[in-house]
């Protein structure tokens, strides 16, 4: 299997090299050349390990199977809980599929706990010998799944910057207290914005690249542009509706639609490669928060990234900018000239508009809807109530978008992203409580009200050291990248 970059077709590369490399050189995404057809009915009877490497083997043909085998068994065993794949029943013909009980409490673990592998893997299989630096801007998860999965990783370091009062008090305690030698985390004066222009500086200052090779230092991403965080997405969609079928609440071949709260689009798009692939997936439901710029382009082609960027109670969904769209458009147009054209018209302009067919061929497969504040805590409160299931804030976008684009017959599996644990002080006022101002407080108020118990690991925080507490200017980002030795 070869990749091409969404912007110039004649740029192939292996898959080691698209992990490796991550962003192609002028600026598109790797995709891989072809959707491989596999026999989704064997494969959803295989346990999730299993299923894994198998799944990854279409696509990483340069690895070993053997590796990819073990690499699956490693990653999902233990960290998981044994748990990677909870489905859980909510109503009729509703699930939540749970892809939180991994070790950082959201479902980017299930991609950044095996890519490291995969990275470290991808070196071996090219020859490499240089340190991968990696660095990462983050307004939360992503940062502390990040760390988790890369740190003591031979061959890497990391180093997190997040914005100063940015994050919950959790997340801040998920980075600061992060082990590992290789590690680093910074807070950034200013907004997420400030702290990801400063790292895209990073990447794009040919100098700094250059001192850095010359101590065999190559930069690299932890964020889902790269192919290696895509593809063990992949995996539970076929999970869920191996399930289902297993459960008997389907045949083989029936529609299940899914519900996905979204914000790169990484996720989502992961979907749409199980049902290129041949599971059978009926429609995507894209659900967006207040930062609806997805539900715009899905009902009217029109992408608009220039608008009022809202603060939400979904904070991994406070995106205006999904980059994961480009491999789609990718897909649908199959025209490399195409999407450079409508990417160069979103850097300038701030818009594009994509052509009817283009958007009909979407529409195809995928659905769409967005949550304001008030329907995210209202949903909260009534799924709680009505079905005794305690969801966090981005689920519960998902789960109002879902009660609207469900079709009768047809069950909806609605993709539960982060533990309600996480944000306890948005759960407890939605479920019309008073919340404490401390968030492990919260944590505790949340346990009692619910008769629920926080994941060991978020409840553990408030006894761990703390390691980081280095605040840094957005314009430092460069020195701290150059402050690495080989
Ligand atoms: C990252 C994240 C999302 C959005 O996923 P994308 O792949 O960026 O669309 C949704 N929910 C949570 C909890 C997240 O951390």
């Amino acid at each position: 299997m070869q990749f091409f970059s969404t912007r110039d077709y004649s740029r192939k590369v292996t898959s080691s090299e698209a992990i490796a490399q991550g962003l192609s050189g002028e600026g598109g995404l790797f995709v891989p050349e072809t959707f491989p057809q596999v026999d989704a009915q064997e494969l959803c009877t295989l346990d999730y390990p299993t299923m894994a490497a198998s799944i990854l083997g279409q696509y990483l043909t340069d690895y070993d199977p053997a590796f990819l085998l073990r690499a699956a068994e490693k990653t999902y065993g233990p960290a998981f809980g044994g748990k990677p794949d909870v489905l859980a029943p909510v109503s009729d013909s509703l699930y939540a599929l749970e892809l939180w009980h991994g070790p950082t409490c959201a479902f980017k673990d299930y991609a950044l706990q095996l890519m490291p592998k995969l990275l470290v893997e991808a070196k071996r299989n090219l020859g490499r010998t240089e340190k991968t630096l990696i660095l990462v801007a983050t307004s939360g998860d992503t940062g502390k799944a990040a760390l988790d999965g890369y740190h003591d990783i031979p061959g890497v370091e990391i180093a997190v910057f997040y914005p100063t009062g940015g994050t919950s008090e959790i997340q801040r305690l998920q980075m600061a207290t992060q082990e590992g030698e290789n590690v680093a985390v910074y807070a950034v004066r200013g907004n997420f914005d400030d702290a990801q222009t400063g790292v895209k500086r990073v990447f794009a200052d040919k100098e700094i690249a250059a001192r850095l090779a010359e101590r065999n230092i190559r930069l690299s991403s932890a964020n889902s542009i790269n192919w290696g965080r895509l593809v063990p997405q992949i995996v539970y969609y076929f999970a869920a509706y191996g399930q289902l079928v297993r459960g008997g609440k389907i045949h083989f071949g029936d529609e299940v639609d899914f519900c996905v709260p979204t914000g790169n689009f990484g996720d989502i798009l992961a979907g749409y490669y199980a049902k290129r692939m041949g599971l059978p997936v009926g429609r995507l439901v894209c659900a967006s928060n207040k930062n609806n710029v997805l539900t715009d382009f899905l009902e009217t082609g029109t992408y608009t990234a220039k608008r009022e960027f809202y603060k939400t109670s979904s904070p991994s969904m406070d995106i205006l900018v999904s980059s994961n769209l480009e491999r789609l458009l990718c897909h649908v147009t199959g025209s490399d000239a195409e999407v450079a054209s409508l990417m160069r018209q979103l850097s300038e302009q701030g818009s594009y508009t994509v052509r009817p067919e283009t958007l009909a061929a979407i529409q195809e497969s995928f659905a769409c809807g967005w949550a304001s504040e008030e329907e995210v805590a209202a949903e909260i409160r009534a799924r709680y109530e009505q079905n005794g299931y305690l969801c966090d804030t981005h689920t519960a976008v998902a789960f109002h978008v879902a009660a609207r684009q469900q079709r009768a017959g047809v069950p909806m599996v609605v993709l539960s992203t982060a533990s309600p644990f996480k944000f306890p002080r948005s759960v407890l006022a939605a479920l019309g409580q008073e919340a404490p101002e401390n968030d492990f407080e919260a944590m505790q108020a949340l346990e009692q009200a619910t008769g629920r118990t926080a994941p060991a690991s978020l409840a553990a925080l408030r006894q761990k050291a703390e390691r980081f507490n280095t605040v840094i200017d957005p314009a430092e980002i460069a020195q701290v990248a150059l402050s690495y030795q080989q």
